[in-house]
């Protein structure tokens, strides 16, 4: 994921899932991983899709695993609305399988788990060149991790899948937004960039003010560390040491920070 995962209502956008592909492909409700920030599930609850407590309950949609895609203008992210898990892997294999026998560029974005990239990298060994693995890895610390996305893999087990890709050739690359923890991002880049071959993205946490309004007080504290760590301040220091790294890209909200123009073509920014 996501990175932050978000649903077809922002599809018009050129931000989120859009500055990465000019099409997103979905056949799940709900995740697992129930990540406290999560947008998709904001999105589905808002438009009834789920009723509160049933987004970690992963319902395939039978008609979007039998979809036949026609080969898409531009790169094609797989999943923006969900994740790929244990739960699910049969269905998202056969989504993938769909995508790729036609042809298309296809944006794996996950918070990984190692037995469902080992089926995908062996399944797919023969698509590799239109694959790009990006894996969502917001902090190396365990603790914040397992308090904001709550059933997804470990910080190993997601090294080890971006390791395991790269091993077998893929190309790989690392989302960092959510940034969990801005104190400890240069020991993250540092640590997964050997088995980075494309990029890795640095993103904030959105909609504070939203996931503020039900909010006890674990969870005000918590977004109360965010907060601090994506200052204005902050995000423009991490700028200052990474700008003239080719391997680190920028979202749209630090973008704005630090005054780079925002493209005004989805699927760009890749
Ligand atoms: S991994 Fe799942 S719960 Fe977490 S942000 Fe993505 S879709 Fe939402």
């Amino acid at each position: 994921m996501m990175t932050r995962h978000t649903s077809k209502t922002n599809r018009k956008s050129r931000h989120g899932t859009y500055e990465w592909a000019t099409k997103t492909v979905n056949c799940c409700t709900g995740c697992s991983h129930d990540c406290r920030y999560c947008y998709a599930k904001i999105m589905a609850l808002r438009f009834k899709q789920v009723t509160p407590g049933q987004w970690h309950q992963e319902r395939v949609r039978p008609k979007d695993i039998r979809r036949r895609h026609k080969k898409y203008d531009g790169q094609v992210m797989f999943p923006s609305s969900h994740d790929i898990s244990p739960g699910n892997l049969e269905a998202c294999l056969r989504v993938l399988d769909n995508l790729l026998k036609t042809g298309n560029r296809v944006l794996i974005v996950s918070k990984p788990h190692l037995e469902c990239v080992k089926a995908i990298c062996e399944k797919f060994a023969s698509f590799k060149d239109l694959i790009l693995f990006r894996f969502t890895i917001g902090a190396r610390d365990d603790e914040i991790l397992a308090f904001w996305e709550a059933n997804a893999p470990a910080y190993v087990e997601r090294r080890a899948s971006l390791q395991h890709a790269f091993g077998e050739g893929f190309a790989t690359s690392v989302s960092v937004e959510p940034m969990l923890d801005s104190g400890g991002i240069d020991a993250l880049i540092c640590d997964l960039s050997p088995c980075v071959t494309h990029s890795i993205w640095v993103g904030t946490m959105n909609h504070l003010g939203r996931l503020e309004k039900h909010a006890d007080a674990v969870l005000q504290e918590a977004i109360e560390a965010v907060r601090v760590g994506q200052s204005d301040e902050i995000i423009k220091a991490i700028y200052r040491r990474y700008k003239n790294d080719p391997m680190i890209r920028w979202k749209k909200e630090i973008k704005k920070v630090v005054g780079i123009p925002i493209s005004k073509q989805n699927g760009l920014d890749k």
